[in-house]
C-alpha cells in the first residue's frame, strides 16, 4: 500500500522512532503515547487486520510476538508486566488499516479496557 503510513515507516519513508525490528516486524514507539512505554508492533507487509494473517504466514506472527517480548524487557518492563492490544475494527477503535499490536507498560492497567 503506497499511502499507507505504517508501511512507509517500515520502509523508512517517513521518520519514526524505531526501537528494533526483525525480518517480517517492525517496533517503533506510538506518537500519541498512552503510557510511559508505548510501542507499536508492526509486520513489514501490508496486512490490514487479523483476518487477513493466514496461516501459512504463521513466521509473521512470530518475529511481532518475539519482537514483543524484547522490547518489553529492553524498555524495562518485562518484570513489572505490560498489556498487548490490537485493535480490529471500528467498534474496536481500529484507525489505521495495518494490522499492529499496542504494547503498553510503565503503569497500573485498568480492567476492562474502554
Ligand atoms: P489504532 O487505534 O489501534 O488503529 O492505533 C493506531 C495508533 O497509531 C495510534 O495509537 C496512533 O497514535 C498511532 N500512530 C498513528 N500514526 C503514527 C505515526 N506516524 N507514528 C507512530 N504512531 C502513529
Amino acid at each position: 500500500m503506497d499511502d499507507c503510513i505504517f508501511c512507509r515507516i517500515a520502509r523508512g519513508e517517513v521518520g519514526a522512532d524505531i526501537i528494533d525490528e526483525r525480518p517480517n516486524a517492525i517496533a517503533f514507539r506510538d506518537v500519541n503515547p498512552q503510557a510511559p512505554v508505548h510501542v507499536l508492533i508492526v509486520p513489514k507487509q501490508h496486512i490490514p487486520q487479523l483476518k487477513d494473517l493466514g496461516p501459512d504466514r504463521c513466521e509473521v506472527l512470530g518475529d511481532i510476538f518475539s519482537l514483543a517480548n524484547d522490547v518489553a524487557v529492553s524498555e524495562g518492563i518485562g518484570q513489572t508486566g505490560y498489556r498487548i492490544v490490537c485493535n480490529i475494527g471500528e467498534e474496536a477503535g481500529q484507525e489505521v488499516d495495518h494490522l499492529h499490536f499496542h504494547l503498553l507498560g510503565g503503569r497500573f492497567m485498568k480492567w476492562p479496557p474502554g
